[in-house]
């Protein structure tokens, strides 16, 4: 079937997107083609000002409106607690289950020198820089149990050693190769509360 080539482009769009086939695809173009104008406008300047204005929190990389997150400028929540996420996808999760009440820190991915993603090209620096300024904090290193998970939870802990840091791992519990985006809450809050410091 040869759509036309302007709606096209937007099905492409859709169908790029994980988890939507063709037929979604199509249908999902066909609707928002159909949808009135008003509602055809909002949604570029949704997208506009996505683009725009959605940048990375300046102390722990999760998106947001500010320069600062909510999760960073909140006061209720302990400083000296520190979950180290890979992905601000994770992050969604635990807040959904509110389970957790420190603070966060996203590294944006994991070590893989397969890939070409080294130690510099993840959000490191900046959770050495928020440790310094802690006392005897807690950093709890939640990261995807696999070997890019090992290995950038044992380069962390190389690093945070030089410091008076307690660092903990997720327990046991969560199943190798466990997106944590996906995990249910009972597991994800089992998982916190049996955290483990990790021994030398
Ligand atoms: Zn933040």
């Amino acid at each position: 079937m040869n759509y036309p080539k302007n709606l096209k482009g937007i099905i492409d769009f859709y169908k790029s997107l994980p988890g939507i086939g063709e037929k979604n695809a199509i249908r999902m173009a066909i609707n928002t083609y159909e949808s009135n104008d008003d509602r055809i406008n909002e949604f570029i300047s949704n997208l506009q000002n996505m683009r725009t204005n959605v940048k990375k929190c300046s102390i722990c990389g999760m998106i947001t409106d500010n320069d600062v997150c909510d999760i960073c400028s909140d006061t209720n929540r302990d400083d000296n607690l520190i979950c180290v996420l890979e992905d601000y996808k994770n992050l969604f999760n635990f807040e959904k289950n509110n389970i957790f009440k420190g603070k966060y820190h996203i590294l944006g991915g994991l070590i893989s020198p397969m890939d070409g993603v080294n130690p510099e090209d993840l959000n490191i620096h900046s959770l050495v820089e928020r440790i310094k300024k802690l006392h005897k904090p807690e950093v709890i290193i939640a990261l995807t149990s696999s070997i890019e998970g090992e290995m950038t939870m044992l380069y962390l802990k190389n690093i945070l050693d030089k410091y008076d840091v307690k660092i903990s791992r997720l327990s046991y519990g969560v199943p190798l190769g466990m997106n944590l985006d996906y995990m249910d809450m009972l597991s994800l809050n089992k998982a916190l509360d049996d955290r483990r410091e990790i021994e030398d």
